[in-house]
């Protein structure tokens, strides 16, 4: 065991057992480390143990385009304030945000502002609302990645690394490193010695090897350290943030405590019979539904990431396990819902999606993905889509299944809903999901289940129960009630 007895001018005497060894960290030798070590002293990244800082703007929602492959939706940022502790690898972002455009996706309501608590502590993350700890293993690496390319952190991560700067051109360097499984990045280093743009990468369940540009302007100095009061950043080529910094606390005490529910988070997968060989998938955020045809299984939805939806078609397959798992249907590109295409397509399944987020599944899992490889990249096989227009019939001899386009709502251009025509029931995602029981209509329609409802008249389906992929079972009735609209008799 080792143990730091003293830390005089950068050395450390080491007691190890009765051996004393004296360590040193190597003097900046070359004009690279030198660089660092600059922007070490300009920035007083040395100085940083803890950081808290606020801020407001524009932000876009990562993964939630109207169309796929457009840009992120535009959100106002009332006030964004960052809690972070380096030594610990931990972080609070504590949001006010309210929708700037109708349309894309989200989570958040149509009108009027939420409130997020958002924690990453190490290996662990989760979202707070009010005492309850959401556990999220799906926000690590995203948040991970946004921890350590933060100004200050990027430089503590470089030197951990032992990274090495390259001179560029008029003054400027760049530092680049890895932290192996989690992220890339390239930080630029200004003449004067600051922190100006970090390129980095990291894993997504749907991009693979995601692009973050982040650009740092603007600095003042705060608190014995420098810090820029304007920053940007665009993740997958669309703009995420632009923020000004108003408040910047230099070591301020952090309360950062992990609740048992992070710590316990566990994959759990429940299915609940619903019709014959017609079963709903859920147990965490994300539900999915099982259907059993003549000689093979189905699955719509595949949601998040690997971990859920390989997880989802291990406990789909002993509901039947006598027959292949060949089909997945995506309700939509959102990438909370097509987090698990991926696994779909390495599990040998064909992907039945609308035509035009194909298109896009195409292009992005062409892309890169060797940060952390997922199950897809590793089974080394090419998605096998299935295109659906505005309808396409995926049944056989031993029951019927459409697949409907909802038109004109504003989650998304390209939605698709599952239809069950004998047993009328009705499988969507996004467009309603039903509050707790009993839980009275808001003030106001919600425009996505408006739209719902419009569409279920349109073709003229007979719904007696919704299956939806976030909340409980319903009958058509809550639907109805919520929208505050008459069902037809
Ligand atoms: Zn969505």
């Amino acid at each position: 065991m080792l143990t730091v007895i003293a830390r005089p001018f950068g050395c450390s005497l080491l007691a190890a057992g009765t051996l004393f060894l004296m360590s040193c960290a190597a003097p900046p030798s070359t004009s690279a480390d030198a660089a660092l070590a600059r922007a070490a002293q300009a920035m007083g990244s040395d100085r940083v143990t803890t950081l808290r800082y606020s801020a407001e703007g524009t932000g876009h929602t990562f993964g939630q385009a109207y169309k796929a492959g457009g840009p992120w939706p535009r959100i106002t940022l009332h006030s964004v304030t960052r809690s972070i502790d380096y030594p610990t690898g931990s972080m609070r972002e504590e949001v006010v945000l309210s929708r700037a455009e109708p349309l894309g996706g989200g989570g958040y309501p149509l009108a009027g502002q939420q409130r997020n608590d958002q924690y990453l502590s190490g290996e662990l993350a989760w979202n707070q609302t009010g005492t309850t700890a959401t556990p999220g293993p799906r926000f690590v690496a995203e948040r991970t990645h946004q921890l350590w390319i933060t100004p200050h952190g990027v430089l503590k991560a470089a030197q951990r690394q032992g990274a090495r700067a390259q001179p560029g051109a008029a003054g400027a360097s760049t530092i680049a490193f890895a932290e192996p499984g989690r992220y890339s990045a390239t930080a630029t280093i200004g003449a004067d010695g600051l922190v100006s743009r970090v390129e980095s990468t990291y894993p997504d369940p749907v991009m693979g090897d995601t692009a973050a540009v982040t650009t740092y302007d603007d600095y003042r100095e705060i608190g014995g350290i420098r810090f820029p009061t304007r920053v940007r950043q665009t993740l997958g080529g669309y703009p995420v943030l632009d923020l000004v910094v108003k408040d910047v606390q230099v070591n301020p005490a952090l309360q950062l405590s992990v609740p048992d529910a992070a710590r316990n988070a566990a994959e759990r997968v429940t299915s609940e019979k619903v019709a014959d060989g017609v079963w709903f998938i859920a147990g965490g955020s994300h539900n999915s539904v099982a259907i059993e045809m003549q000689d093979h299984l189905m699955l719509v939805e595949t949601p998040l990431n690997d971990a859920r939806t390989l997880a989802v078609i291990e406990h789909v397959r002993q509901l039947a396990p006598n027959k292949p798992l060949r089909t997945a249907v995506n309700s939509h590109q959102h990438f909370d819902h097509a987090g698990g295409v991926r696994a779909a397509v390495a599990e040998g399944m064909t992907v039945v999606a609308h035509a035009d987020n194909i298109a896009y599944f195409e292009r992005v899992f062409a892309q890169a993905n060797r940060i952390r490889p997922d199950r897809m990249a590793g089974a080394g096989r090419t998605a096998s889509f299935r295109p659906v227009g505005d309808k396409l019939e995926i049944g056989d001899a031993s029951r019927p299944v459409e697949v409907h386009r909802i038109v004109g709502g504003p989650h998304s251009d390209s939605l698709l809903m599952v239809y069950l025509p004998k047993e009328k029931l009705l499988i969507e995602a996004d467009a309603y999901t039903p509050g707790a029981p009993n839980t009275p209509p808001p003030a106001a329609p919600n425009a996505n289940n408006v739209n719902l409802i419009d569409n279920i008249e349109r073709l003229k389906l007979g719904v007696d129960r919704i299956l939806p992929l976030h909340g409980r079972v319903v009958p058509v009735g809550e639907l109805y009630a919520a929208a505050q609209r008459t069902p037809p008799r």
